[in-house]
């Protein structure tokens, strides 16, 4: 069918049932995290372009290439929000007072913007849901992340994932990595690509994202960051390793893993998984202490990782997991004439207020169409209301997957019912 209009390039419609098959992914997600104590935190879509400027930082391809940016009515520039991070930390630091209780652990979820070339996994609108702790500079804050993290990945039937762990050092010892960094690219700057020499100015770690193959080659014999950090950087990164251990999670150390952002430091961690034969991430955060100071904020230790959904439901649906967590309805009360109609009224109004799925025909469709319908939006049973049932008082409700039919009385239905779930 035709329309005036399409949806843009890289965005996407989600229809039901996938829309509920979302909403359950979703609210698994949110119930993990609220057991491990973290609360929900809603902020904008639209912020000042600047936030996304300082904290991305200037020289990364978000900033550069992928912002959708645009002046508003007073001419102030302003930006989709490409990621949260920026805006949950502008939300905290402008709410925080005398009473704030440390650690802060935040949860969201919601739609960010980048105009990227849409291809499998990468969308120019995609939802995230997203982890933040501030205030807490141990690094149990950084497990109790990755913990949640690969807790969630579990409880949705995920567990054939690699999480990758690296120490990039702190602010003082991260700069010598940096300046290392440039002078090995600097030796090599006539192999690299374009790009890449303007990078080398600008920030020369985004060379390891680099994809084109001479870059690729000289980046394998780069330094390792591992072998530049300070002794304190080091020291915590093992102690970090054996809280992995204790916690029996297992990681491999990925010393070329740098992220795309510029705010990380200490340790960056990444999920990945296998999309049609080439490893994606599917989560990725780290710990970025400095960001609050750097955008004029107070000292605010902070860590944090965001999931990608897309990428997310479309493994769940590669490995067939979905079924799972599908939305399907408990029992169809499927009537035929305005007398049934009413009783089916009354059952329906029971049974949901007993905490039972149910739901009723609103299309005037025939009995057998009825039963196909709630075949299809997968109710385990269905009841169903004639003049037959009406007078003998009694209904027979039929298992859709054995096909048996057990009877009930009609006058105390919604009560035996739940009664027989229970059992
Ligand atoms: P990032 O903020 O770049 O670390 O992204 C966090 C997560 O969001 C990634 O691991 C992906 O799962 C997901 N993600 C990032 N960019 C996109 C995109 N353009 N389309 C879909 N998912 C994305």
């Amino acid at each position: 069918m035709s329309f005036l209009f399409n949806r843009l390039r890289g965005m996407q419609d989600i229809l039901p049932p996938e829309g509920d098959f979302w909403r359950k992914v979703e609210s698994v997600m949110l119930s993990c995290a609220e057991f491990y104590g973290f609360s929900f935190i809603r902020i904008p879509i639209l912020e000042f372009t600047e936030l996304f400027d300082r904290s991305a930082g200037d020289s990364s391809d978000i900033v550069q290439k992928e912002m959708y940016t645009f002046s508003d009515k007073s001419g102030r520039s302003v930006t989709l929000r490409p990621e949260f991070t920026a805006g949950v930390l502008r939300a905290v630091v402008n709410e925080l007072s005398g009473n704030t209780v440390f650690p802060l652990k935040l949860m969201y979820f919601g739609p960010c913007y980048r105009y990227e070339k849409p291809q499998v996994g990468r969308y120019r609108e995609f939802f995230q849901f997203g982890l933040e702790i501030f205030g807490g500079s141990s690094n149990l804050a950084d497990l109790e992340i990755i913990l949640l993290a690969n807790q969630i990945l579990l409880e949705l039937g995920i567990g054939d994932f690699n999480l990758e762990i690296n120490a990039i050092g702190c602010s003082d010892c991260r700069q010598i990595y940096l300046d290392e960094i440039r002078s090995f690219f600097g030796r090599n700057r006539d192999s690299l690509c374009e790009t890449c020499n303007n990078r080398l100015s600008t920030n020369p770690l985004r060379i390891f994202d680099c994809k084109n193959d001479d870059c690729k080659k000289i980046s394998e014999n780069a330094p390792h960051t591992i072998d530049f950090i300070c002794e304190n950087c080091k020291t915590k990164f093992e102690t970090f390793k054996k809280f992995l251990d204790i916690s029996n999670i297992s990681y491999d150390i990925n010393t070329r893993m740098v992220r795309g952002l510029d705010y990380y430091t200490n340790l960056v961690f990444e999920f990945i998984l296998d999309f049609d034969g080439k490893p994606l991430t599917i989560c990725g955060g780290g710990r970025y202490d400095g960001l609050s100071k750097s955008l004029g904020g107070p000292d605010l230790p902070a860590t944090g990782c965001a999931f990608g959904i897309e990428r997310l439901i479309k493994l769940l649906h590669d490995k067939e997991i979905c079924q799972n967590i599908q939305n399907n309805g408990i029992v169809y009360v499927a009537c035929i004439d305005e007398e049934s109609k009413i009783l089916a009224v009354d059952i329906v109004c029971k049974l949901r207020s007993l905490g039972i799925k149910s739901d009723y025909d609103l299309v005037d469709r025939g009995l057998k169409s009825q039963m196909r319908y709630a075949n299809k939006m997968g109710y385990k049973y269905v009841a169903v209301i004639g003049q037959e049932e009406i007078n003998s008082g009694v209904i027979g409700v039929k298992d859709m997957s054995s096909s048996e039919v057990i009877s009930f009385k009609l006058s105390n239905f919604a009560e035996e019912f739940d009664k027989f779930l229970k059992n």
